[in-house]
């Protein structure tokens, strides 16, 4: 984790130097401007002073200071001249802070110093010299230690030295230089001085400044700490919050619930009272969400929650577990007339479909629940909730929208449920599926006209298994798709090698489970089925239930046109058993319809089931459907239903489902059609 920013730290450190380097900048900028203003103030005046020299000395000497170069420099400083122009200056300077005066002829010898030892020095190179034989007057202060000026040898001193050119005239050549040195120390004082002032009141209003700012800047960290240390706490309740409830329906999710069913249990133990638990699956979820969107399942999800928790109140806790499943506890709760109760409410708040962006969706659930008496030793959170689902399971399997609550049988179920999850997993890779066929004969010619496809598990150590004890478990387990897949390939495999050996005409049915008809791969899951066996699209027959159809049926017609423009033929199977709107038949571009064999077994004995056939092979033929008597297992049955004229028929009567090799050989065995043939003729006279 990185520092955490000290902004009081950081302020008074910084703004301090901040202070000291403006103080200091500001003295060293005053300083600087007033030496200057000192200067230029002195050289006017010096230069004033060099004009009356040039004035009043100059023409008396100008003579000596031209031929000065021609002496040497011994006799020079011994010249009377030099004595008398001394005098002559020390008269002009005198009351003035004037501490020395010298001259340079043109060529920059000294003829004149009031300092005698520097008479004859060689100033030619000296920056000030060239400047004022230039034109223009050079100044420059120098702090001396000692200095030697006119009368005495003084310390400490501040000397600005003015170099002047001299001239007679303002247009006139320049015939020498003036140096003049005045003793500017109490000047430099000042100016010292005024800079310590102005560096204590700077540093004095920057300071009360800082401490202002300080107070300020001391409430604001506090300020940001306070909100550093809110929006930790913020955070921490967030993760608090996602750790223990759901997001999306703000209900508490499984670790909450686990938490509260453990409390439950408790305080149910405590005061020796019974305790339920509810577990609830939103039927065919997936099917809402693959087929109306994330977004649309979401708020279904929300609607359920929110229906959930008003017919519990107060009375239990409700909780998501994730995906389409919720749970329920109820405290107190002892009967099986109470849970009862409670089921029933919750699936009457479900009598009314979810309207979501113009959709029309009817939610049901499937629920398990589980009573935990008082005298029960059950302490386990997660045993209790296991049982719930086990029995929540139970109401998947008896067909949805129901309740059911536990007993011991359904745990024992449960467990054996496990164990053929377990081998499920492994039967498609371990290629323990297998098809069997039967055959569909024409009731006029007595003609194999198609076989249905139908699957069994061949487990390792049990009897060949039905589809009725595992579609559902490959359908809850996401296995039904790609097990699908295969048996939609091998059946056209098989049936393209029946052709192949001579049955050309021969069609195959294969059934389709509500998954493998909303998959998104189906159509080219058929597609690639055709073209790898090379069997002729005609040749493959769908068949769909009515509950698959009547799911989303605008929906649903646009998977069968798109399998009919494939060119497969569709047929409704175990018609007569769902939702037989006459209505949706028209929409459906089905082929055939297979009236369920509920009806044939009793054809004969039943008139209700002896009317529905009639009428829906007399519908059939008026819409130009084909039709298929299924489940026919005497003659009497096989009477009634060719002489009602439906196209095919199917059952033990005709044949069995039979494994592909043993139905070959009835298949082309000839004389197996005429037994056939002469059946349906027999039956027919
Ligand atoms: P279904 O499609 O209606 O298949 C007919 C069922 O009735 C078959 O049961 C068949 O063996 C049985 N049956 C045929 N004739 C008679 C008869 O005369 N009397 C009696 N009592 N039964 C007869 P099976 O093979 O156990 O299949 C049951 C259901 O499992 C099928 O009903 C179908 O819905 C499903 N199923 C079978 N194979 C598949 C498959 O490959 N994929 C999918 N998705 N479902 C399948
Ligand atoms: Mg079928
Ligand atoms: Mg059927």
């Amino acid at each position: 984790m990185s520092e955490p920013f000290r902004l009081i730290r950081v302020y008074s450190l910084k703004s301090f130097f901040g202070i000291a380097v403006v103080a200091l900048a500001l003295v060293f900028f005053y300083r600087a401007i007033a030496v200057d203003a000192l200067k230029q103030q002195e050289t006017k005046f010096n230069v004033a002073l060099a004009q009356s020299l040039s004035i009043t000395v100059w023409p008396t000497y100008s003579g000596f200071i031209r031929s000065a170069k021609t002496l040497p420099v011994d006799r020079l400083t011994a010249e009377p001249e030099i004595r008398q122009l001394h005098h002559d200056i020390a008269e002009k300077v005198r009351g003035l802070k004037i501490i020395k005066v010298k001259i340079y002829d043109s060529s920059g010898l000294t003829v004149f110093s009031t300092d005698r030892s520097q008479i004859g020095e060689i100033k030619a190179e000296n920056e000030g010299f060239l400047v004022a034989m230039a034109g223009s007057p050079a100044s420059e202060l120098v702090f001396k230690d000692t200095f030697s000026a006119f009368e005495d040898v003084i310390e400490n001193r501040n000397v600005l030295s003015s170099y002047i050119p001299i001239r007679q005239t303002a247009d006139a050549s320049i015939e020498g230089v003036f140096e003049i040195y005045s003793d500017v120390t109490p000047l430099v004082w000042d100016i010292s001085r005024t800079g310590y002032t102005i560096l204590g009141g700077v540093t004095s209003l920057s300071l009360l400044l800082y401490l202002f700012l300080l107070v300020t800047v001391r409430r604001a960290d506090q300020i940001i700490k306070r909100q550093g240390q809110e929006t930790q706490q913020r955070q921490q309740a967030k993760i608090q919050y996602l750790a223990h409830f759901d997001a999306l329906t703000d209900l508490p999710n499984r670790t909450r619930y686990m938490e509260i069913l453990a409390q439950a249990i408790r305080r149910a133990k405590d005061k020796a009272q019974g305790l339920g638990v509810i577990c609830i699956a939103i039927d065919k979820f997936k099917i809402i969400n693959d087929s109306l969107g994330h977004e649309l399942g979401d708020k279904v999800l929300i609607e359920v929650a929110r229906r959930l928790r008003a017919s519990v109140h107060d009375g239990g806790t409700v909780a998501r577990m994730g995906g389409d499943q919720f749970a329920i506890v109820i405290e107190g709760l002892s009967s099986q007339q109470t849970a009862t109760f409670i089921a029933e409410n919750i699936i009457g708040k479900f009598g009314k479909p979810i309207h979501e962006a113009g959709h029309e969706i009817v939610v049901t659930l499937s629920m398990g629940i589980t009573i935990r008496q008082e005298e029960e030793e059950q302490d386990n959170a997660a045993q209790v909730v296991e049982n719930a689902i086990a029995a929540m399971r139970v109401a998947k399997d008896k067909g949805r929208n129901c309740f059911v609550i536990y007993t011991r049988e359904i745990n024992a179920k449960a467990h054996g449920r496990f164990e053929l999850e377990m081998g499920l997993r492994k039967a498609l890779a371990n290629r323990e599926f297998v098809l069997h066929y039967q055959p569909r004969v024409n009731s006029e010619t007595g003609r194999v006209n198609a076989v249905e496809a139908l699957v069994r598990w061949q487990h390792p150590n049990q009897e060949l298994v039905r589809p009725a004890e595992f579609i559902y478990l490959l359908e809850d387990m996401d296995l039904m798709v790609p097990v699908g897949e295969w048996i939609i390939a091998e059946a056209c495999r098989q049936t393209k090698t029946w052709h192949d050996s001579g049955y050309p005409k021969l069609r195959v049915s294969v059934n389709l489970s509500l998954r493998q008809f909303r998959s998104d791969t189906l159509l080219n899951c058929v597609r690639k089925a055709l073209g790898d066996s090379g069997l002729p699209a005609q040749y493959l027959e769908l068949e769909l239930t009515e509950s698959v159809l009547a799911d989303d049926i605008r929906q649903a017609t646009n998977i069968l046109r798109s399998l009919k423009e494939l060119g497969v033929s569709l047929a409704i199977d175990d018609f007569g058993t769902g939702y037989s709107s006459l209505s949706y038949l028209m929409h459906f571009p089905v082929n055939c319809l297979k009236i369920d064999r509920s009806f044939i077994g009793d054809v004969t004995t039943n008139k209700d089931s002896a009317a529905l056939t009639t009428a829906i092979t007399a519908m059939a033929k008026s819409l130009g459907l084909e039709t298929v008597a299924e489940g026919v297992e005497t003659s009497e049955q096989l009477r009634f239903v060719t002489a009602l004229g439906c196209t095919e028929v199917q059952g033990y009567l005709i044949g069995e489902p039979l494994p592909a090799e043993k139905l070959t050989d009835s298949l082309l065995d000839a004389r197996s059609f005429s037994l056939t043939r002469h059946l349906i003729h027999m039956v027919q006279t």
